[in-house]
């Protein structure tokens, strides 16, 4: 099925509306960049007439890609506004890495499982994505040649914080992670750096598939 790019266009700005600036999200800039990106190329074919849909999606191996405006919150959170390099865990399809892209000078992102990471490098560089760097691995570890980072956005639940991560973040930086189990509850969180310190506030309830690898090791 072709489903016309003008239809599309107008799909994704009413999902800005409603699900995304309705809800809260006030940043301009995050706005616009939801408004640019083609959601609807970074979901399997079969789901591209739900791509701009209120719920996550299926993108392959067991994981999905964000609810529209959870992307959106966990981007304004970070409070880009354009020097910024930003790491992300969980590249998964590409799509939080490209709206994250628009908005900061360098996004670094890693993905757990190889093909996941494959596919997404290849989708955004067709794209024309030209300042998002893929890494296949464990996000644990951060990326930690590149850091420090300004911006940490963990988009796996993860029941503690991981060590390097924080170790990784700048100072002032903002790091923005789901916490919790993976069938338990999670709390999507703002950690803000302040020398040392890392100062919590919970943000809201969410669902997300856990972080896997060495965490989950890790987590007593
Ligand atoms: N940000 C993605 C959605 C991510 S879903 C998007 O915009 O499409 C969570 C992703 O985290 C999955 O792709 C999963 O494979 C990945 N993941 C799980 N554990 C990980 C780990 N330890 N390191 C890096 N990625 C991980």
């Amino acid at each position: 099925m072709k489903i016309d790019e003008v239809y599309l266009a107008r799909l994704r700005s009413a999902m800005v509306e409603q699900q995304i600036a309705l809800r809260g999200v006030r940043d301009q800039r995050v706005l616009d960049a939801i408004r640019k990106v083609p959601r609807h190329m970074f979901v399997p074919p079969e789901f591209v007439p739900e791509a701009y849909n209120d719920y996550p999606l299926p993108v392959g191996k067991g994981q999905t890609i964000s609810q529209p405006y959870i992307v959106a919150q966990m981007t304004e959170l970070l409070e880009l506004k354009r020097e910024e390099r930003v790491l992300e865990i969980g590249t998964g399809s590409g799509y939080q890495a490209a709206i994250l892209s628009l908005l900061c000078a360098e996004v670094f992102t890693v993905e757990f499982v190889e093909e996941l990471a494959r596919t997404a490098t290849e989708r955004l560089k067709e794209l024309g994505y030209r300042n998002i760097h893929v890494r296949a691995g464990d996000g644990y570890d951060g990326w930690p040649d590149e850091a420090p980072f300004e911006g940490i956005v963990v988009t796996a639940a993860t029941p503690i914080v991981p060590e390097p991560l924080k170790a990784q973040l700048a100072a002032s930086g903002r790091l923005v992670v789901p916490v919790g189990s993976e069938f338990g509850d999670q709390t999507l969180t703002l950690y803000r750096r302040q020398g040392r310190e890392f100062k919590a506030v919970p943000i809201e309830p969410v669902r997300f598939v856990p972080l896997r690898g060495k965490v989950e090791k890790n987590d007593e």
